[in-house]
């Protein structure tokens, strides 16, 4: 079996337990005689799956009762529409722009109400997160929404903005489940699962109770109402099944490695290994303000294009995979969510290390 060190930002790596456990299980499931890809979402045996995935999910995140877990379809994407479709109660919300997912965030807000760009980093090509302490929030907005780490741009908010008491609703796509997080601080928090918690095709939304409302915008279609979802269990009509399975399967891992606290010294520690070689590198930069830096996505360059590339080519063929940067800014970027072992930063740092005295004249 020959693996690969994936550095893919989404879809992305997985642990290595959980595929072999799915593996084992798909033929039978749990002496169901059926893989979980073929059974009735209304059957006894996947409503344990989703229940217990549910309650899984809770516990690691410590979330409390009155908050609902939806499991959803359309990806973050289509959630862009469905925070304002089921927020805009005053039609006003401020939006905080550090990268490409919260400004496309923002643009889509517009097509439903005022989305007021209340801060933005794109000054600097998004390189670092703005002073949140004391924004200019409209004093009827409906919520606060930020993009709390920024895939494509590698930044991450250490500090919730001051949301001047308005509901926070934040996108925790390449962040979810990296750390703890204090559920009570959010009216909404979600995230595509495919950067750091399953295959794709599943949303996670976190929603507090009292934000979930028959009072949304005229013509939110049936599907994109969260109340419908909720009342529903995230079974209004067919989930995502496998994924959502394959999601519990992480949730039992990520308790197993000892929740989320440990995640976090695990998760640190790894991105301490590529920022402390990046900081002492002649050839390798990393493109952000340090007190911003994620723990989850690392973009870095040489500062030579032809050079860029030429790492990602070799370091592809060494088995270090997915190393190229986004489209929209180039140079490098290693994403280490959750799976990725200590050993394939190290080895990654190793070989950057090689590849810079190789080609230092
Ligand atoms: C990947 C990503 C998205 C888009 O996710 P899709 O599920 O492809 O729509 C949105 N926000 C963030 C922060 C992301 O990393």
């Amino acid at each position: 079996m020959a693996r690969v060190y994936n550095f893919s930002a989404g879809p992305a790596i997985l642990p290595e337990e959980v595929l072999q456990e799915a593996a084992a299980e798909m033929m039978d499931y749990q002496g169901s005689g059926q893989s979980v890809m073929e059974m009735s979402h209304r059957s006894k045996v996947y409503d344990n799956i989703i229940k217990e995935a549910e309650a899984d999910l809770r516990e690691l995140m410590n979330i409390p009762d009155n908050y609902k877990v939806l499991f959803l379809q359309g990806g973050a994407s289509q959630f862009f529409a469905e925070v304002p479709m089921n927020m805009m109660k005053n039609k006003k919300a401020a939006y905080i722009v550090t990268g490409q997912w919260a400004k496309k965030a923002y643009q889509e807000a517009q097509m439903y109400g005022e989305a007021v760009k209340v801060a933005s980093s794109e000054d600097k090509t998004f390189s670092y997160i703005p002073d949140c302490s004391d924004l200019d929030i409209p004093e009827d907005a409906d919520y606060v929404y930020i993009c709390e780490n920024n895939t494509i741009y590698g930044t991450k908010f250490k500090e919730l903005p001051n949301t001047k008491g308005k509901v926070l609703v934040s996108d925790v796509s390449s962040c979810f489940l990296s750390e703890p997080v204090d559920v009570t601080k959010y009216g909404v928090i979600y995230g595509g699962v495919q950067k750091n918690i399953g295959p794709a095709g599943v949303v996670i939304a976190i929603i507090r109770e009292d934000l979930i409302t028959e009072d949304v915008l005229p013509g939110t279609p049936t599907m994109l109402k969260w109340k419908v979802q909720a009342d529903n269990d995230s079974l209004y009509n067919t989930p995502p099944c496998y994924t959502i399975y394959m999601c519990g399967k992480v949730f039992k891992w990520l308790k197993k490695m000892g929740g989320l606290s440990a995640m976090k010294e695990h998760n640190e520690k790894k991105a301490k290994i590529l920022y402390d070689f990046l900081d002492e590198s002649a050839m390798f930069k990393g493109t952000v303000e340090k007190k911003d830096r994620s723990l989850m996505n690392v973009p870095f360059v040489t500062g030579d294009a032809d050079l860029d590339a030429k790492f990602v080519k070799e370091a592809e063929a060494a088995g270090f995979v997915n190393l190229k940067g986004h489209r929209s800014v180039g140079g490098m970027r290693a994403s280490i969510y959750n799976a990725m072992p200590i050993e394939g930063v190290e080895k990654l740092v190793e070989f950057m290390r090689n590849f810079e005295k190789e080609n230092t004249k």
